[in-house]
């Protein structure tokens, strides 16, 4: 890990509400699919003090540059950094962070929600990119179709050994897919083989924790199995 200054790029929407920020990659960075890194801003926030935030790069270590991506919540971070223009150069530290494919892990399933998407982002990227030999299964919560970060991305991903559920809490007109909420008989319809499988859940706290909850009790997911990452600041 290490600390860097890189220069904006680009930025562009991923979904209604949420955008992906896009940085130069600093020659050597070298990360795994699931790490996140500190993004520190140069203008102070009240009282100078240094606007910093965590993020999941939803970049892939295969790609020429870092990115992120976020739920624009209108918070002084996201608006301040909404607000640099291209070429702005901001620190970074990293890469951090321990939610990442082993060498062990052949077979593996994601259950994420809204912005809990961004590690599955970067793995599926990767997998595609190095025709990664290990089995994904992806389980993507949403509210409804707008709401979906990278959705257009997520079709040209799947592949036979790389598949997306999407789950709608409000699905779309005539969408005869998975709805409502994640519970443990939608993830055994979905996924017959979870017995075999390492499981990787993210997204917003209250969301992780009672699904890290399910998984291990009515589901039945082995411990040491159950890899969870949590993105505080979300309810
Ligand atoms: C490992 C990791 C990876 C993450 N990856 C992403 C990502 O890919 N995309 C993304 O959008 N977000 C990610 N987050 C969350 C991110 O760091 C921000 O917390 C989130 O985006 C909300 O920021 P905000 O500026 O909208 O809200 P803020 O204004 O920062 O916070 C909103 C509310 O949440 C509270 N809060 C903020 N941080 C914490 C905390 N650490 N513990 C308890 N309460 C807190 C604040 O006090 C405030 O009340 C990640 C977090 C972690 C730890």
């Amino acid at each position: 890990m290490s600390l860097h200054q890189v220069r904006l790029t680009a930025r562009r929407n991923a979904s209604a509400g949420t955008k992906t920020f896009a940085f130069e990659r600093p020659e050597g960075f070298a990360y795994l699919p699931g790490q996140f890194f500190y993004v520190s801003l140069p203008l102070g926030g009240a009282g100078d003090k240094p606007l910093i935030h965590h993020f999941t790069l939803s970049s892939s270590p295969t790609e020429d540059f870092l990115a992120f991506t976020t739920r624009m919540t209108g918070s002084e971070f996201k608006m301040t950094i909404d607000a640099l223009d291209d070429g702005t150069v901001v620190n970074i530290d990293g890469p951090h962070g321990g939610f990442v494919l082993r060498q062990n892990m052949h077979s593996v399933a994601y259950i994420c929600g809204g912005i809990g998407i961004t590690p599955v982002r970067s793995t599926l990227r990767w997998a595609t990119d190095v025709d990664a030999q290990v089995d994904i299964v992806v389980l993507y919560a949403s509210h409804d179709l707008a709401g979906e970060a990278f959705r257009d991305e997520l079709d040209s991903l799947r592949g036979p050994r790389r598949k997306v559920i999407e789950v709608f809490s409000e699905p779309p007109e005539g969408w005869n897919g998975a709805t409502g909420h994640v519970d443990a008989d939608l993830v055994r319809s979905c996924v017959s083989d979870w017995h075999g499988r390492f499981v990787f859940v993210s997204g917003p706290p209250g969301m992780v924790r009672s699904l890290a909850e399910m998984l291990a009790g009515d589901v039945g997911v082995r411990p040491g199995r159950l890899i969870v990452e949590e993105f505080p600041g979300y309810s």
